[in-house]
């Protein structure tokens, strides 16, 4: 089959996909630009990449996101390489890396950067491309999820050495005090996650979706031991969940923290809650 051939194949498959994710996923079996399918409309696909095409079509048309099957996604305009232990970045959570940036607007700031849970490490690496003489250290429970951040710090930073990944319960092998504390825990409830759409249930690890029965258990679990590791002009930085502003705020209250500012996300939803130690 020519790359015409296959375009209307892949659209007769399932007339439900979209063109432009057809286009990217061919383009990315064939290593080629999407102007190259543009050019070269009877270029005939050798057999594997035919077989990969398709295999990647029926991925997509059984509902997988299109960031699983590529296993990179964008965010803060970077290319962040996934796999199935780490949560796919959302473009949510970009409102982490602003909130910082209003509350430290100087970009040249020495910063010591904490990251509760990295993942893929998209928030400590889109600050620390934000704030060039800042270093970071990125925790996580899951091993296989510090292989993405390590690849993603390697791939995006200039410098990769100032990052570090280490496998960890929350603070438990954190050493040290930092400027800026962030997080992006699970914060699903487990009702919620039982209701939870296919294409993130199906996807997403259920270890970085759900934060215990109320949802609340990682921020209770952050805020309370956080002190010991903040400096004391220092920012604990939490994204939070649709409505769980007033109860992570009591959290932070209880535990001598206060509030100083809220960010909205694109939707206008209360998004992240910036914080810091009562004197
Ligand atoms: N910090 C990572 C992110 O924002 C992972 C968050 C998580 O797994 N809950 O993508």
């Amino acid at each position: 089959m020519n790359l015409s051939e296959v375009l209307q194949w892949a659209r007769a498959y399932d007339a439900s996909v979209s063109l432009p994710a057809i286009r990217i996923l061919l383009a990315r079996t064939l290593n080629q630009s999407p102007l190259f399918l543009l050019k070269n409309p009877s270029y005939v696909l050798q057999a594997e990449n035919l077989k990969a095409f398709q295999g990647a079509i029926k991925k997509l048309s059984e509902g997988m996101p299109l960031s699983r099957i590529l296993g990179e996604r964008e965010f803060w305009s970077l290319p962040f390489k996934l796999n199935e232990s780490t949560l796919d970045p959302r473009p949510d959570s970009e409102c982490l890396v602003e909130a910082v940036m209003h509350q430290i607007p100087d970009s040249t700031s020495p910063l010591r950067i904490l990251d509760l849970g990295t993942g893929t490490g998209c928030l400590l690496i889109s600050l620390l491309s934000e704030y060039p003489k800042a270093v970071g250290i990125g925790v996580d429970q899951s091993a296989q999820a510090l292989d993405a951040a390590r690849t993603n710090a390697d791939n995006l930073l200039e410098s990769p050495k100032r990052v570090s990944f280490v496998e960890s319960n929350w603070f438990s092998e954190v050493q040290g005090t930092f400027d800026v504390i962030i997080s992006n825990p699970p914060y699903i409830s487990e009702n919620e996650y039982q209701v939870l759409d296919k294409s993130v249930k199906d996807y997403d690890p259920q270890a970085a979706l759900v934060g215990g029965e109320d949802g609340l258990q990682a921020y209770q679990h952050i805020i309370q031991n956080a002190r010991p590791f903040l400096n004391p002009e220092g920012i604990l930085v939490l994204e939070i969940g649709y409505q769980q502003n007033e109860s992570v705020s009591v959290l932070l209250k209880e535990n001598s923290f206060q509030r100083v500012a809220i960010q909205k996300d694109l939707a206008g939803i209360d998004r992240c809650l910036v914080s810091k130690l009562c004197a």
